[in-house]
């Protein structure tokens, strides 16, 4: 498998992969459970073990959406998102499941208003934008920009607090980054990153975060938290499952830190470097790779 595609579709699997490993512990105190490393039976939902939540399902429709309409289309992806909350498109069960609070608000006020940009302002933010983001950076990997903008827009269909915003676009920094072959070290400097970085987000981009102990890291479902956790697994291990195991372990809201860890690791050192357990037992894989494909096959063209 060449580089790029390597690359895109470790991206796509691993947030799916992080998911599904995360899954059976979501909503569970870190260290309350046993160590867990191999998908398992049960949790919140009940799932089988390798079937994956609303962090996936929301990254499918994205993936769909582009793939179908071949470009950013903000109607058609909230028409998706819609269309899963009513009548379970791209769920693992056939059912919508797992959706949060601001994620529901905002569907419900799009489906009265047909406006795409419906997310609140004042709710707390949460990291439900950032675990399906993945499709919008690597579509938009040729123009860091471009890439930040429609990111902002995207996030902004739900989770519209500053913060969401931010550590989206903090996120959508790293994917385009490392799509286009920079370094981890050099990616994780930020020595690049264009925005304005609010005081809050200062400690992620000078690496003050990853001088933390490992006991001062949560995964409790707020963006910022998210972001936090995602990036101290990659900055600390240096393979994708190792990162996964720790982020995962950390309970809580496991199945949207191993999303969001598995989009950026998965980029970083490609589809080959996941599992093939992990890739195998994966929940409709065959039909996830192949959208993956097909969404290779449409951003290969807009290379640089
Ligand atoms: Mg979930
Ligand atoms: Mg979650």
């Amino acid at each position: 498998m060449k580089s790029f595609e390597n690359k895109i579709m470790g991206s796509i699997l691993g947030l799916a992969v992080g998911d599904a490993l995360g899954a059976p512990v979501e909503f569970k105190e870190k260290g309350s459970f046993p160590y867990i490393s191999h998908y398992q039976d049960g949790g919140e939902f009940n799932l089988k073990a390798g079937q994956w939540t609303d962090d996936t399902s929301l990254m499918l429709c994205l993936l769909s959406s582009f793939v179908e309409k071949k470009t950013f289309d903000l109607d058609d992806q909230m028409n998706r998102f819609l269309k899963w909350w009513k009548q379970g498109y791209m769920s693992s069960t056939g059912e919508c499941f797992d959706i949060g609070n601001t994620t529901k608000a905002s569907l419900s006020r799009f489906e009265q208003t047909k406006l795409a940009l419906s997310g609140e302002t004042s709710d707390k933010a949460s990291n439900g934008a950032l675990m399906r983001l993945a499709p919008v950076p690597l579509f938009y990997h040729y123009d860091l920009s471009l890439s930040l903008h429609q990111t902002a827009l995207q996030c902004q269909t739900t989770h519209a607090p500053s913060d969401c915003i931010e550590s989206a676009q903090l996120l959508s920094y790293v994917l385009t980054s490392l799509l286009n072959g920079e370094s981890k070290e050099s990616v994780l400097s930020f020595k690049d990153y264009p925005l304005l970085v609010s005081e809050k987000f200062l400690a992620i981009v000078r690496g003050d975060i990853f001088k933390l102990s490992k006991e001062q890291i949560n995964a409790e479902g707020l963006a910022y938290n998210t972001l936090e956790a995602a990036l101290y697994a990659f900055f600390h291990f240096d393979n994708f499952y190792d990162g996964l195991l720790f982020v995962v372990n950390l309970g809580d809201d496991s199945d949207t830190v191993g999303a969001v860890y598995g989009q950026i690791a998965g980029c970083a050192y490609g589809y080959n470097n996941i599992p093939a357990f992990l890739l195998e037992g994966l929940f409709q894989r065959e039909e996830i790779e192949l959208l993956a494909r097909e969404f290779v096959g449409l951003i290969e063209g807009k290379r640089t």
